[in-house]
């Protein structure tokens, strides 16, 4: 961060000089002079002929850093070390507000709550190319990361699939190794359970109506707490989803 800005290029210029990553710019549209885009970044994981795939979503707050930066180190360990993704097809979104993660802001620089818009035939160009990509990518797994200025403790929310839950309960518990988690029985206005939400706002970032749902949690951060503890205990529960996903999936289909 300079002059309480982000700096777009200082996190993503790295990120395109990663071994078997690919990089994309998606959509384009302007604020002021100018021109903004949304990033992907996408990594094949070995064995992934018919892969699991799943999109990483970050900073759709722009005032969230922490998850963007663990989008941003997930992703170089998992080009680094590919047998931790083995049969994953991963796309990642580490930027999904690029106006507001420059301004520091919540909201856009349009004064959106991007994170209150989807499928709501929402004009906004993040909210298009967003929509664009979770209509077409068919994920069978969404994470968002997020951070609760609220909250002293991670927690979580889950819906889609029937087993999301089971991937966010061990992911809370490894990632509660290295920040507390909020056991509170309300939390952000929810009733919780052990950390886990079961329901949600409208308008967030989410699948579209398919005829097989996917797992689809969202990971929340305490944002006071240390970044580099947040950005950590992140990619600890990231790389759990996963490998609990795929764990549960192959139980599945030797039953
Ligand atoms: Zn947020």
């Amino acid at each position: 961060m300079e002059n309480g800005r982000c700096s777009l290029e200082r996190l993503l210029d790295p990120l395109r000089h990663l071994t078997g990553v690919q990089c994309e710019s998606l959509g384009s549209f302007r604020s002021g002079p100018q021109k903004y885009s949304l990033p992907r970044f996408t990594l094949r994981g070995p064995n992934s002929s018919d892969p699991i795939r799943i999109g990483v979503f970050a900073a759709i707050h722009g005032d969230e850093p922490a998850g963007a930066l663990a989008a941003a180190t997930f992703l170089t360990e998992a080009a680094q070390a590919p047998e931790f993704i083995e049969n994953f097809l991963l796309h990642i979104y580490p930027v999904c507000n690029p106006t507001g993660f420059e301004d520091n802001t919540r909201h856009s620089r349009r004064g959106k709550d991007l994170n209150r818009e989807f499928w709501k035939s929402s004009t906004e160009p993040e909210i298009e190319i967003l929509e664009q990509e979770l209509r077409t990518r068919h994920f069978n797994g969404i994470i968002q990361l997020h951070a609760d200025d609220t909250s002293d403790g991670l927690y979580g929310f889950v819906r889609g699939h029937t087993l999301t839950e089971n991937l966010l309960r061990p992911a809370l518990a490894e990632a509660g190794k290295i920040l507390p988690r909020n056991v509170n029985a309300t939390i952000d206005g929810f009733a919780a359970r052990d950390g886990i939400i079961y329901s949600g706002y409208e308008g967030i970032l989410a699948a579209p109506m398919q005829s097989e749902p996917p797992f689809e949690i969202v990971l929340e951060t305490p944002h006071h707490a240390p970044m580099e503890l947040q950005v950590r205990a992140l990619v600890v529960a990231v790389r759990t989803i996963l490998s609990e996903y795929r764990r549960l999936i192959s139980f599945a289909a030797n039953i």
